[in-house]
């Protein structure tokens, strides 16, 4: 499917000249004017790229850009911002907050093109880089492959749900996962809109528990979620 590019521009005239060159090229968009529902609307339409203009009505772009970065459902968006000439020390603050690229205004469409393209080859880039199929830890191995748990060498009777979870928290970094997103990654989309977050905390109780020594590795990040403590 073609990629879909999400487009905050609060002046008309220049975000439906973004839109009708978007469509032109085969993306599919979503065009917002103002920054208020910006990561509201991107975590429900999941968006390939942002195009971000800086100064908006509502939230700015650099406010919405840190909220973007800020939430785990959409951080990996990549942002591409659209400043006017002597919004300078404002561009700065933007990459430094996570946006990928920046356009000056005023831009011609094949620039504005040229770089969608470059930073969506470099997203589908990253992307790529298969997730380790073994990982390891402590006493604990999985393998993601066979399905597979062994605390110690013995195999470990998880549920789905379980090994899901454990997955994704050992193959997490140091990164703190918050409860929607292991909702979402443990449970289908749609059951994760009407499974209560609380539920993830009842299965990270057994996983826990099943994991006996090594349970202490899935630490509570209180009111957020869990992060995996390798060391
Ligand atoms: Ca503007």
């Amino acid at each position: 499917m073609n990629e879909k590019i999400m487009v905050v521009e609060d002046e008309k005239d220049i975000a439906r000249m973004i839109d009708y060159n978007l469509k032109k090229e085969g993306y599919r968009t979503v065009v917002l004017h103002d920054g208020s529902f910006a990561a509201l609307t991107a975590a429900k339409e999941r968006p390939d790229l942002l195009l971000l203009d800086l100064m908006l009505p509502g939230l700015d772009g650099l406010e919405v850009c840190r909220r973007f970065k800020a939430d785990a459902r959409i951080s990996a968006i990549p942002i591409i911002m659209l400043t006017a000439k002597g919004e300078e020390s404002d561009k700065v603050l933007g990459l430094g907050l996570g946006a990928d690229d920046y356009v000056t205004k005023p831009f011609g469409v094949k620039e504005l093109l040229a770089r969608v393209k470059a930073v969506l080859r470099r997203a589908a880039r990253a992307e790529k880089a298969p997730a380790p199929e073994k990982l390891k830890c402590g006493a604990l191995e999985l393998d993601a492959a066979k399905v597979e748990v062994r605390l110690k060498g013995a195999p470990l009777e998880l549920t789905a749900k379980e090994f899901e979870l454990l997955k994704a928290l050992m193959a997490s970094g140091d990164r703190v996962l918050s409860r929607e997103e292991l909702l979402e990654i443990a449970w289908d989309m749609d059951a994760a809109m009407e499974v209560e977050t609380r539920t993830v905390d009842v299965h990270i109780g057994t996983l826990r528990r099943k994991l006996g020594t090594e349970g202490k590795r899935i630490v509570t990040v209180k009111n957020y979620g869990y992060r995996f403590n390798a060391s």
